[in-house]
């Protein structure tokens, strides 16, 4: 079958492998051989990418030609959309730059992969996810429920167990159709639906959806809805408190004493000042208090969701929860964790 090329020349840093890796939209890519397969997505775009030193070279195999609705959302998922956030990290507060700094040598060229057009299969992926490995399990679910059910949500929401047990039997794949279900039905409000659609949307829209996702949907908490709106969103103020990001703010010493966002206080309360105004709703109580850890990484403004990001390569790669790589750490002289370890 013919095929398209294309080259993309692409700023250094830039590492195609470490902005994939940490993100929901991986899970419509594969890897074959050097490239990384586009195989599902509901955009019919089938094309495999490759970076060769400062390039990225596209085979297009669907559509037969390139046009700029193609070009730019492969661009938004491979994350060339934006420079390289290391030109950025000046605009941090010093503890953090330095953090920033150490972790970017150590994870070199991660930018931030999103996939705005295919929100249903980023909600799929951010629900599977829910307390399990994501590369382990959740790639591996993914897969095998694009084979059997092509992204159709509706047909997700209504499938059988038995349809589900060909793809797994755990939970987050059981309580899938539950999810979907309500997610399309939050979908048929026209203002869920405009806001679904912005790309660029300001945060007091995605405060909005944030909230009636949290009202509206059992079964999702913050950390997953501020995945799914990361993943389809150019919103990267927004931060996901995973499990990899506490443990390397609190085992460097970052941060302190935090806790992580409430379900019910999210839901009701916003965490910025500005939007609080501007919505008349009322500022969180954490968040007044700077308890919240959301409230405690403000300062990083729109350098947190790939603060995030970075944190979650180093918490799968080298802090480990039970054993972390230290002696390959490039944040060993300055955490606080270590040098406890050392005594
Ligand atoms: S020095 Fe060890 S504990 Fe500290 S961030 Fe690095 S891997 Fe984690």
């Amino acid at each position: 079958m013919a095929r398209t090329r294309l080259e993309i020349r692409v700023e250094d840093p830039y590492s195609l492998e470490l902005t994939l890796f940490p993100s929901f939209v991986l899970a419509i890519y594969r890897r074959r051989g050097d490239a990384w397969e586009r195989y599902a997505g509901k955009v019919p775009i089938r094309a495999s990418a490759q970076q060769v030193e400062e390039k990225l070279l596209v085979e297009l195999l669907k559509p037969r030609t390139c046009n700029k609705g193609v070009e730019e959302i492969l661009s938004l998922e491979l994350g060339t959309w934006h420079p390289p956030l290391e030109q950025r990290i000046g605009e941090a507060p010093p503890r953090f730059a330095e953090v920033l700094s150490r972790l970017s040598r150590m994870y070199r060229g991660v930018r931030l992969s999103i996939a705005p057009h295919e929100a249903d299969l980023m909600f799929v992926a951010v629900a599977l996810s829910r307390r399990t490995d994501y590369h382990r399990m959740v790639l591996k679910w993914f897969q095998k429920l694009w084979e059997v059910f092509g992204g159709d949500l509706g047909e997700i929401a209504e499938a059988s167990e038995e349809e589900l047990k060909c793809v797994g039997t755990s939970y987050q794949v059981m309580e899938l159709p539950a999810l979907v279900s309500q997610f399309l039905e939050l979908r048929r409000s026209s203002r869920t639906q405009s806001l679904l659609k912005a790309q660029s949307p300001s945060r007091s829209d995605v405060f909005e959806l944030r909230a009636l996702f949290l009202e509206r949907i059992r079964g999702i908490g913050p950390k997953a809805v501020d995945a799914f709106l990361m993943s389809t969103k150019k919103a990267p103020w927004l931060l996901p408190c995973d499990a990899n990001l506490q443990r390397i703010v609190s085992r460097t010493g970052l941060v302190k004493g935090f806790v992580s966002p409430q379900k019910a206080l999210c839901a009701r309360y916003v965490c910025d000042e500005e939007v609080a105004d501007e919505l008349e709703v009322e500022l969180c109580p954490l968040a007044e208090e700077k308890r919240c850890l959301v409230a405690l990484l403000r300062g990083l403004g729109e350098l947190k969701q790939w603060f995030q990001t970075l944190c979650y390569i180093h918490g799968k790669l080298r802090c480990l929860p039970l054993k972390p790589r230290c002696s390959d750490c490039a944040l060993l002289e300055i955490c606080e964790y270590a040098k406890r370890r050392r005594r």
